[in-house]
């Protein structure tokens, strides 16, 4: 039997030349595609305006599913932790948070944060996604899926996504892109682009080709050290693309999309909250006139990095404002269910 191709991996386009190709008129592309992203069906099956013959056909040309949900995790301050597995039975992760400051504004957004990997190949010492090296790719199937079954497991409809979850996702350009048009289209989920931020760990000739896309999704870069010396220690990365390369490719982000852009920066205790950091990176913000997050550093079993305490945070954000920096001391949401990247799955798999 030929392999079935994953539904939600197709953009309409390609939908409509399958149909086609089974000889099925135009108007069914978007009866389906309702079907699917609109009603979130569980089976080609179940789509009862259509044939009893073509749902077989659907049946046998695609598959529908592809995550199964092993186990959730409810946090006290109600962010939510799934757990998925996929076919290979890989695991991946994915959050559902119902307010984030700092990221967004308002209270009342659904906000996901997708994975986009299978482990990571970055090994950014604080993180615990890296941990294990990488296994694979996510499909664009995979990713769409995500939002799809958190949507249908919490009852919320979704209208923020960020991908910060496990991976690299500028690491999996390809399929990164067309999930995000499928998320973003008015025939898929219908999120607006403006409402979709990527976050990268700062890969310098995909942020040029993101800038290049007409897609105007939000970029975020995970800095974590305001200069080469405290950057390369904690994520190796720094050595391929050191500071000077990622900032011009910043600059061209921002010159290009006309749009701001947002450094993330994880609080380490000791290792990157002098206030001489807070200073370089005051300049680097505003030479770009970037926003910037600050993370506290979230620990990952294992690991022996640490959080500042609470006041040296709050020195570091006083001090970016010295420079005229907005920066969000992002008060974490989710510390109790390990809501950082890849530590639910770790513990599942050496468990
Ligand atoms: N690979 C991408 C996206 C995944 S990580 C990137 O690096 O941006 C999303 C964010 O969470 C990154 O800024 C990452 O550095 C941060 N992060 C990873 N582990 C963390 C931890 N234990 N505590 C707080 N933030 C963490």
């Amino acid at each position: 039997m030929k392999a079935r191709t994953e539904f939600k991996s197709l953009s309409r386009e390609d939908l409509g030349q399958r149909l086609r190709d089974l000889g099925e008129p135009a108007y069914r592309n978007d009866q389906i595609l309702q079907w699917v992203y609109e009603k979130q069906a569980e089976s080609f099956g179940a789509m009862s305006n259509l044939s009893a013959g073509l749902r077989q056909k659907l049946s046998e040309t695609f598959t529908l599913d592809s995550l199964k949900a092993l186990k959730t995790r409810n946090a006290s301050d109600t962010t939510e932790k799934f757990l998925f597995q996929l076919h290979d039975h890989s695991l991946i992760e994915t959050v559902l948070i119902p307010a984030t400051p700092g990221l967004t504004s308002s209270s009342d957004r659904h906000t996901v944060c997708v994975s986009t990997q299978v482990g990571c190949a970055y090994g950014c010492k604080f993180c615990a996604s890296g941990l294990e090296g990488i296994k694979r790719n996510l499909t664009a199937a995979e990713i769409v899926d995500q939002v799809l079954h958190v949507q249908k497991l919490s009852g919320e409809k979704v209208n923020n996504i960020v991908v910060m979850g496990m991976g690299e996702p500028l690491a999996n350009y390809d399929s990164l892109m067309r999930a995000l048009k499928i998320i973003n289209a008015p025939w898929g989920l219908g999120i607006g682009a403006r409402k979709i931020t990527v976050s990268t760990v700062g890969l310098v000739p995909r942020i040029k080709q993101l800038a290049d896309d007409p897609l105007q999704i939000r970029l975020a870069v995970s800095l974590h050290g305001a200069s080469d010396d405290v950057r390369e220690k904690i994520m190796p990365v720094n050595k391929k693309h050191p500071l000077k390369e990622l900032l011009a490719a910043c600059d061209y982000y921002v010159n290009t999309k006309k749009r701001l852009m947002t450094f993330e920066y994880i609080l380490i205790d000791g290792v990157n909250d002098s206030l001489d950091q807070a200073h370089q990176l005051g300049a680097i913000a505003r030479r770009l006139h970037a926003k910037v997050n600050l993370i506290p550093y979230n620990p990952v079993d294992g690991l022996p990095w640490k959080r500042p305490g609470r006041d040296r945070c709050k020195m570091f954000a006083h001090t970016l404002k010295s420079h005229g920096i907005t920066s969000t001391l992002r008060m974490e949401k989710g510390t109790d269910i390990n809501a950082a990247c890849g530590q639910l799955r770790l513990q599942h798999e050496r468990a």
